[in-house]
């Protein structure tokens, strides 16, 4: 099976589902994962993607250090402007996204929640679920989104969608994995008790986990199934 991992930033496809990748690949299912926007350019008042040629290169390599421990078959980075997704017209990023399931036809795609407070998930997610509207001939037939921390638990109730999962992958053996693959992100980690922090990880993996009777868990809303 194929799978598209659609991500806005890079460590959001580690933070969101690395465990469950390390799982999914292990069982020989092939993982592709498509980052969206740059990262690093939001830190400067005026976008200047030159300023930040040596951050960009290192996330770029973290990107694809991260995915070789996951053990994914293929890391695509495109350069949408970092936290800035809404200056970009909205079809742009559905065409990028179309393209890559174009490519590697995926029958299942995950991505962000709809909720986030980062706008540039809040984007990705609206354009993975166009991309993958079901019109006759459409390759995915599962549609995910996931959590990440620091962004899905910091939207107040009332300005957006909450996060209430529906589906879970018990990742009790990968979830070291995915720690391992967040190390290779530390610049973008934080120290404790901040939710982007290696303990807070391990702890909402271990809370979604006993939610459903196991060690740990990576949870998602199941956005749409086709059987
Ligand atoms: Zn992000």
């Amino acid at each position: 099976m194929s799978i598209l991992v659609v991500a806005a930033h890079p460590d959001d496809e580690v933070l969101g589902c690395g465990a469950s990748v390390a799982k999914w690949t292990e069982a020989g299912n092939e993982v592709h994962i498509l980052i969206l926007a740059e990262g690093a350019t939001s830190r400067d008042a005026v976008r200047n993607p030159g300023n930040r040629i040596d951050e960009l290169s290192a996330l770029a390599k973290a990107a694809h250090s991260s995915g070789d421990i996951l053990g994914v078959t293929s890391v695509r980075l495109l350069n949408f402007p970092d936290n800035r997704l809404d200056s970009v017209d909205l079809l742009d990023v559905i065409i990028a996204v179309e393209e890559q399931i174009k490519r590697i036809n995926p029958e299942t795609v995950c991505t962000h929640h709809s909720g986030d407070l980062n706008i540039d998930h809040r984007i990705t997610h609206q354009a993975v679920v166009t991309a993958c509207r079901p019109q006759p001939g459409q390759v995915v037939r599962r549609l995910l989104s996931f959590e990440v921390p620091s962004s899905t638990e910091w939207q107040p109730p009332d300005s957006g969608p909450v996060f209430q999962p529906n589906w879970f992958e018990d990742v009790s053996i990968t979830l070291d994995r995915k720690l391992q693959a967040l190390e290779i992100y530390t610049k973008e980690m934080r120290p404790w008790p901040h939710s982007r922090s290696f303990q807070a990880v391990d702890h909402l993996a271990r809370w979604r986990g006993s939610s459903v009777g196991c060690e740990a868990a990576e949870a998602f809303i199941l956005l749409r199934e086709v059987c």
